[in-house]
This record gives structure tokens, C-alpha cells and sequence, in this order.
């Protein structure tokens, strides 16, 4: 697998100050600081777009979008490959399914995966797919998904992750396309939960300690 380049954020970065940016009130005091702000998500992900158009664009793709985490990066991912189609006049068919998983409690991964909904990927043999998914941490969820997608004889898988977190024995080359490398912290925002809080957050930001007490399960 080949990547084609990442943000790589510092582990230094302490963020943006709450104070330059607008967010909702109620998160006042939860969240550290704007970590990757909103606009720059967009513009990171028109880029992956046109690295995937350049890769596929005589095909037709099969997007599998992993819920809940990824709905909002494969809304504008989708929105991006289609507005590139509509300017170049040289369109990608483009098809959404959703595959919803589980692993997180709190701030933690745990050991199982589980696939909620429809287990029966059998609509994906043949195709070219392209998982997508938020945020890759040690790796494991994407990895099982990978093996789950691949039982079901694709004929070709691509993984995009707008985020990768740097943690030790970190899966380099998993995923095709990456938006930004972060460090090891817990990052929230932009469809990103805290046991289902902050989806509502545009920007991707760094929970505080307050935060995670009050929301915690
Ligand atoms: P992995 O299996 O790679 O360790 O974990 C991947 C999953 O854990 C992601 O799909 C996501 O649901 C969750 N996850 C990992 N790190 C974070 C994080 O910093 N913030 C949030 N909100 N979820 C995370």
C-alpha cells in the first residue's frame, strides 16, 4: 500500500485558543482547544478527493462509510468527488452503503469489534471499494473490517482515514489515503463522539479533563 503524503501534526501543538473560533456554548470548558479547524478539514479532504479521482476515476466505487465516526468525512468526501466529476465533466459513480461498528468505551479501545446492522457485505463483491473511516488509533478496528470486507471477494479495497494517531507499533501503511497524522490524544468533533457527545462540534478538538468527567459512562 502507498500513501500519497499526510499533515503531520507536532506533538508540541497545543491547539488554536477556544477564543478565536465559534462552537457551541455547552462545550465550554469540555474541549482544550481547536485542534484542526473546520476549514481546514474541508480543504484536506478536497485533496484526498482528487488522489482518489486520479486513482479511480475510470471506475465506479462502492464507498463504504464507517458509522457513526465517518458520516461527516464521507458526506464531504463523497461532495468533493462529485463537485471534481462535475468541473472536469469526467464523473465518478459513486455508491454509499454504511457499516456500523463499536469498540470504544469512554476513551478506551476494546477487544471486540462489533458490526451493528447488516453483517452481509455480500453486495460488495466485484467492486471497487473504498472504506472509509474517521480516525485509525492501533489499527485493529480497520484491520478486522479489512478482513471482514475482504471475505466477501472484492475486487479491490481502499481505506481513507482522515486521521491517524501516531501510537507505538502504529499500522504505517494501512490506509491509501490519510488526512492529517496526530498524536496520541483524544480528539473529538466533526462526528467524532465522546460516548456520543461532540458529534455536534464542526471543528476537531482535544477533550479535557473536565470533559471526559462529565460525559463519562
Ligand atoms: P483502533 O481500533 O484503530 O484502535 O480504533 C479505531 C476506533 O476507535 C475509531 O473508529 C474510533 O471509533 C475510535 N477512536 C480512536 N481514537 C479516537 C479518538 O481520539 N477520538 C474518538 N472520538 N474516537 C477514537
Amino acid at each position: 500500500r502507498s500513501t500519497k503524503g499526510r499533515v503531520v501534526i507536532k506533538d508540541e501543538w497545543p491547539g488554536y485558543s477556544l477564543k478565536l473560533f465559534t462552537y457551541p456554548e455547552h462545550y465550554h470548558e469540555d474541549v482544550e482547544s481547536v485542534y484542526i479547524p473546520h476549514g481546514v478539514i474541508m480543504d484536506r479532504i478536497e485533496r484526498l478527493a482528487r488522489h482518489i479521482m486520479e486513482d479511480i476515476s475510470d471506475q465506479n466505487i462502492m464507498v463504504l462509510c464507517v458509522l457513526k465516526g465517518g458520516y461527516k468525512f464521507c458526506c464531504d468526501l463523497v461532495e468533493h468527488i462529485k463537485a471534481i466529476g462535475r468541473s472536469a465533466d469526467k464523473y465518478l459513480e459513486t455508491r454509499v452503503e454504511f457499516i456500523r461498528l463499536k469498540s470504544y468505551l469512554n476513551d478506551q479501545s476494546t477487544e471486540d469489534l462489533q458490526i451493528i446492522g447488516s453483517q452481509d457485505l455480500s453486495f460488495l463483491r466485484g467492486k471497487n471499494v473504498l472504506i472509509v473511516e474517521a480516525i485509525v488509533d492501533t489499527g485493529k478496528t480497520i484491520n478486522a473490517l479489512l478482513k471482514h470486507v475482504e471475505t466477501f471477494e472484492p475486487k479491490m479495497v481502499k481505506v481513507t482515514a482522515l486521521l491517524v494517531k501516531r501510537v507505538p507499533n502504529m499500522v504505517e501503511n494501512l490506509p491509501d489515503y490519510v488526512g492529517f497524522e496526530i498524536p496520541n490524544r483524544f480528539v473529538v468533533g466533526y462526528a467524532l463522539d465522546y460516548n456520543e457527545y461532540f458529534r455536534d462540534l464542526n471543528h476537531i478538538c482535544v477533550i479535557s479533563e473536565v470533559g471526559k468527567k462529565k460525559y463519562k459512562i
